[in-house]
């Protein structure tokens, strides 16, 4: 067996601990008998697992009593309706664009309601967060739309937009749980689990109650609506039973290391070694405003698009996956979300010293 660096932005490393314990527990989950696949979700069994998973991820982020913690399906896309469907009242929404995924809420959430996008670094191709401080919030806003990490773009918030009182959301998909959160801060968090969490399939929410209403369109989905997850303990359907399970286990291991502020510590050696290197080299440079830079998200490029190509190449052959920058990009991404080891971006960098060096005259 052979395990290389996988540097892919989604779905993407997970902590080589965890799938060994999954892998020990595939044909027989604690004297069951069966593999967690194969029970039902309604046994016991099960029921524990799902409970675990909430309180460990309560556990991990604070998350207040006043707040529900969903397991859903539809992928980090589908909240992208799900959220004005379910928090129309006014008819109107702020958005703050900062990338693609931004731009595809707004988007989604324009069939449903009034789109206002109240800031937007477009006019610099996603290359920096906008100044949050003193937005032009609309007064009959429902909520206030972000997109915490840019996963394309490589960009982060290092402050919350000011809302003035407004409903603030996140889409939280490429940061959750790599830095400590104030969830009280947030009407709602909600992330997609294959970046920085678990398997495909399963999506996070973390609402607060007084937002989960019935007064909604009576023509909804029962499939979309939230009060509907939450009175059936996300379990209205069969939930994606494995990766809540597996998302478990990332809970633990997470807690298990000191939580998020260990982790938090962790990713941010990773990412200055990473960074400092990409400030220093006469090859390499980052692409993003300094400020706005991402921790789990390192977009760089080279002095040519020839060499980033050959780079990318050479990097394969050595066991570095997946840093090519997203098709809209070109260059290069160094996704190094929780589960890349300290290691594994060493090993990068020297790669990079190296290259650097072979290939310059
Ligand atoms: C990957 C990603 C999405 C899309 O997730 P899906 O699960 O494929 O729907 C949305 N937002 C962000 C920030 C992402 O990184």
């Amino acid at each position: 067996m052979k395990r290389i660096y996988n540097f892919s932005a989604g779905p993407a490393i997970l902590p080589e601990e965890v799938l060994k314990e999954a892998a020990n527990e595939m044909l027989d989950y604690k004297d069951s008998g069966m593999s967690v696949m194969e029970m039902s979700h309604r046994s016991k069994i099960f029921q524990q697992i799902i409970d675990e998973a909430e309180q460990d991820l309560r556990k991990l982020m604070h998350i207040p009593d006043n707040y529900k913690v969903l397991f859903l399906q539809g992928g980090a896309t589908l909240q992208f309706s799900m959220i004005p469907m379910n928090l129309v009242k006014n008819g109107v929404a702020d958005y703050i664009i900062t990338g693609h995924w931004a731009k595809k809420a707004a988007e989604e959430a324009s069939k449903y309601l009034k789109v206002n996008e109240i800031a937007s670094s477009e006019d610099k191709v996603f290359s920096y967060i906008p100044d949050v401080k003193n937005l032009n919030i609309s007064n009959d806003a429902d909520y206030v739309f972000m997109c915490d990490n840019n996963t394309i773009y490589g960009t982060k918030y290092h402050e919350l937009p000011d809302t003035k009182g407004k409903i603030l959301i996140s889409d939280a998909s490429s940061c959750i749980l790599s830095e400590p959160v104030d969830v009280s801060k947030y009407g709602m968090i909600f992330a997609g689990a294959q970046k920085n969490v678990g398997p495909a399939g399963t999506v996070i929410v973390i609402i607060r109650e007084d937002l989960i209403r019935k007064d909604i369109d009576p023509k909804t989905p029962l499939m979309l609506r939230y009060d509907i997850h939450a009175e059936n303990g996300s379990m209205y359907n069969t939930p994606p039973t494995y990766g809540i399970y597996l998302c478990g286990k990332v809970f633990k291991w997470l807690l298990n290391m000191g939580g998020l502020e260990a982790i938090h510590k962790k990713n941010v050696e990773k990412a200055n070694l990473l960074y400092d290197y990409l400030d220093h080299s006469k090859m390499f440079s980052g692409t993003v405003d300094k400020k706005s830079r991402s921790l789990m998200n390192v977009c760089f490029r080279s002095i040519s698009a020839e060499l980033d190509e050959k780079f990318i190449k050479e990097a394969k052959q050595q066991g570095f996956d997946n840093l090519k920058g997203h098709r809209t990009t070109g260059g290069m991404r160094a996704s190094i979300y929780n589960a890349m080891p300290m290691a594994g971006v060493v090993a990068l960098v020297d790669f990079m010293k190296q290259f650097e060096k072979n290939h310059s005259h």
